[in-house]
Parts: structure tokens; sequence; C-alpha cells
């Protein structure tokens, strides 16, 4: 996961939403949350928000980082639209109030894979820190328009990385399995750096994405066996070029996956100290801007 700048919402989002959230708070107003008579509303309309994000996140799976077809990939709530289920005493609990009004936010909508979007993976789950309260969910009656204190999600402690917000690297990190072993040999897996990343890996599942990874890693493996070949010749020039080389394509590139996972492979491969020794230059974290 890398950390993605989306900009403004697409003008079809906000004509729909200008529709369809008076007829759900009406809804919501006369038959409370999880009413049919609102949740048969909350499938409709924020599908327009599918190109656009999906353009911005260069094809690629919000949390994963798969490039995906665009075809029949659904659009992603962050926060779920239909009850959030909560992480209680190893339980899933389902917190029926939230977030219905956010269905046809900008900011709570992401382009993702079906795997981590489907049920059993992050489907409606949405966990945030024991002892912390959810942003406040709207009393019935709501006045229409919902009030901004409904939108202002920065108190809440969730416990998912939200790319908009966070920084990913914070939180997630790729590393070798066996660092005691010569590096040719590393496997790589996924950890999380603290609660939050480990369980948005649990939750996203994201351990199902290492063989992949491991592939994808393989490559950049490979060329550092030149390059590393180069600095034992003394041939530092065309190491600087062939690493320079290797972060355009593998960490700077919009459309590459896996750029997070490059990004430490890279670190693990080459330590700053031996950059330095060597005259390599740090990647930038990645990032979409
Ligand atoms: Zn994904």
């Amino acid at each position: 996961m890398i950390r993605l700048n989306l900009g403004a919402e697409p003008a079809e989002l906000e004509t729909e939403r200008a529709t369809r959230l008076p007829l759900a708070i009406t809804a919501f107003n006369s038959h409370g949350p999880g009413a049919k008579q609102l949740t048969n509303l909350l499938d409709q309309g924020y599908q327009v928000a599918r190109p656009t994000l999906r353009d911005r996140q260069h094809g690629k799976c919000a949390f994963c980082e798969k490039q995906e077809d665009a075809f029949k990939r659904p659009v992603e709530h962050f926060r779920p639209k239909k009850g959030a289920q909560d992480k209680q005493g190893g339980s899933w609990i389902t917190v029926k109030t939230h977030y219905w009004w956010l269905t046809w936010t900008w900011e709570n909508l992401y382009f993702a894979c079906d795997r981590c979007n489907m049920s059993g993976n992050k489907g409606s789950r949405f966990p945030i820190q024991a002892s912390t309260n959810r942003i406040a969910a709207p009393s019935q009656p709501s006045p229409n328009p919902v009030a901004p204190v409904h939108y202002d999600c920065t108190p809440e402690q969730a416990l998912l990385v939200d790319p908009r917000r966070d920084n990913p690297f914070d939180h997630l990190q790729w590393t070798p399995v066996n660092r005691n072993e010569p590096w040719r040999l590393w496997q790589w897996t996924i950890e999380g750096r603290d609660a939050k990343g480990d369980m948005t890996i649990e939750v996203l599942a994201l351990t199902e994405r290492v063989d992949e990874v491991n592939l994808h890693i393989k490559g950049i493996m490979l060329l550092w066996e030149q390059i590393d070949s180069h600095i034992t010749a003394g041939r530092l020039a065309n190491a600087m070029a062939a690493w320079d080389s290797m972060i355009t394509n593998f960490v700077d590139n919009p459309r590459q996956p896996y750029r997070n996972a490059a990004w430490w492979a890279l670190l693990y491969l080459c330590p700053p100290a031996e950059r330095i020794r060597h005259g390599l230059r740090d990647p930038t974290l990645p990032e979409v801007r």
C-alpha cells in the first residue's frame, strides 16, 4: 500500500449525492439504520466515481497494489455503508448505525480488487481501537443535510490504514523472512509495524499476495545481482546508472504494482550506509501525487 492523493471529487459524484443522499436521509428518518428502505438506496449512484478512481490510482488496487482491469471491479467504501464490523474479543460484531451517510463521499471511495473487497476479507470490516468511539452517527431524525460533524473522521482511531490519510510506510513493511540466509535466497513477507498495520494485514488478508510480490521482487533481486557485481569489480558508474534505472522503473513508475514492497526490498538489499559508500541515491517514498 502506498499513499494516494486523489484530488478533488468528479462532478458526477457530486450530482449523484445531491439526489441520493436526501432520499437516504428520508428513509433513515422513517425507518432507521439497517432498514431495507435505506439499504436498497445505498447500492446506487456511487459507481460513477469508478473511472476517475481507477485513472488516478493508475489501475491498481488501493490496498494490495495489484494491477487490475476496470471491469466488474468494485468501488470500495473504506468506511462500510451498510453496518461496520468491529472486532471485539476475537469475534466480528456488526455496528448497524455506521456509515450509511458516507456512501457518496469522495474521500471514502477507492478502486479496489475483488479479493481485498470481498466479504471475509475487508467486506464490511472496519475495526477501531478498543475503548474508543466511532464518529457519531446521525441521530434519528436527522436534519437534511447531515451535520458536518458526522463527516469529520479525524478523531476516530481506525485500525485500518487509510491510503489517503495515513502514510502506509509507518504501518506496513516487507522484510526477508530469514535475514540470516544469503540475500540471493531471501523470501519476502509483509509485517505490521504497529497494531494498525497488524490489523490491516489481517482484515485485507495481505499475506495472500506474498507469492505474487515475491515474483515481483525476484526481478529486483536479479537487477541487484548485476549492480552488486559492478560494485565488486569497481565499475561504480555502471552500478549508479543501473541503480538509478531500477528505482525509476520499480519505485517511481506509477503504473508498477507493489511499489511499497519494492522500496523495502531496496532498503534491505542495499541499506543506506552501503548506498553512501558506493554513491547510490536513496529512493523517495513512492506515492500517488
Ligand atoms: Zn487488492
